[in-house]
């Protein structure tokens, strides 16, 4: 028997299912719950239904409902597959399916209205903790318009809409195709300029996905790196140069060119996730027919600002 494997997915509630084996509450959109993955006393196991997945912070265990048949019970994809279809398991009600959709869709909008609104909050970095910071990292020298300083809140509180403390932090433009800003990275920071101390103080806000941050025009040829530390580095390396930023290794190949873009330089990270956007970077943008190639720091440095500071790479 062929069984449709979307179909088996989309039937049924992932809270429902995942609800029968982890105990589960829920937390504004998503259910959160002890994992079943690992030890924990505070639940860091989420479960998302308009997604259809569930991510754990303590020890990255995620996926569909299907990896998580296949993870609790140790049966193989077609195992979990028939499992699913076949089992007496509590159906996924459309309806609430919709609902789901609509508050997530809110919920973006909302998310790009904060950002516009932290952007529009933001002062030059003349002065500031970001100037140290940007300083303490070698980057020297006035940077474009689109980096910026503010103090942000690092998250809002989804039921109530009340912004939590409020930190210093560099915040840097999300540019989409057509230049508008429709979201922003910050890297929160203290006041004496060193990145805030928190699990990960480089967070974006409203859209990043498709978009980039532009230290440069739009130009015939642009260098398109990673992170902002690195764009500013190659910005000062190389003045003439139109340097954009993807703000993360995952949107290097994704980032969407506006037409007068006609070469792209990928400047990589020497490291193997590092290596491998660049590697899918390529091949999207050579398929768009644009000319391109790629560069990396010397191999002594992990990427280009250590390489402008200096600092060899640990083995
Ligand atoms: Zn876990």
């Amino acid at each position: 028997m062929k069984i449709d494997v979307e179909q088996v997915k989309a039937r049924h509630s992932l809270s429902a299912v995942i609800g029968r084996r982890v105990k589960l509450r829920k937390a504004g959109h998503e259910h959160v719950g002890l994992c079943p993955f690992h030890q924990e006393n505070t639940p860091s196991f989420r479960v998302n239904d308009t997604k259809g997945l569930f991510h754990c912070f303590g020890c990255g265990a995620s996926g569909d409902v299907i990896d998580f048949i296949r993870a609790i019970d140790g049966l193989d994809f077609r195992g979990a597959v028939e499992f699913l279809a076949n089992g007496d398991l509590p159906a996924a009600d459309p309806i609430d399916r919709v609902k789901a959709e609509r508050i997530e869709r809110a919920e973006r909008i909302e998310a790009t209205k904060e950002a516009f609104r932290q952007w529009a909050s933001a002062r030059s970095i003349t002065g500031t903790p970001a100037e140290i910071y940007l300083r303490s990292r070698g980057i020297t020298g006035p940077v474009p318009w689109s980096v910026r300083f503010t103090y942000a809140p690092i998250r809002i509180d989804k039921e109530t809409g009340k912004p939590g403390p409020r930190l210093p932090a560099l915040i840097a433009a999300c540019q989409d195709v057509r230049g508008k800003i429709v979201g922003v990275q910050r890297i929160f920071l203290d006041r004496e300029g060193r990145k805030a101390r928190m699990t990960n103080p480089k967070l974006s806000l409203g859209q990043t996905r498709g978009c980039a941050l532009r230290l440069g025009d739009v130009a015939r040829r642009i260098v398109l790196c990673e992170g902002p530390e690195d764009g500013l580095t190659l910005r000062q390396r190389h003045p003439d140069a139109s340097v954009w930023v993807s703000l993360g290794t995952g949107g290097l190949a994704h980032v969407e060119l506006p037409p007068e873009v006609e070469e792209v330089i990928l400047a990589g990270d020497n490291n193997a996730p590092g290596r491998a956007a660049i590697e899918a970077a390529e091949l999207a943008y050579t398929e768009q027919g644009r000319k391109v190639r790629h560069v990396f720091p010397d191999p002594r440095f992990e990427d280009w600002n250590d390489e402008l500071q200096q600092k060899v790479k640990c083995r």
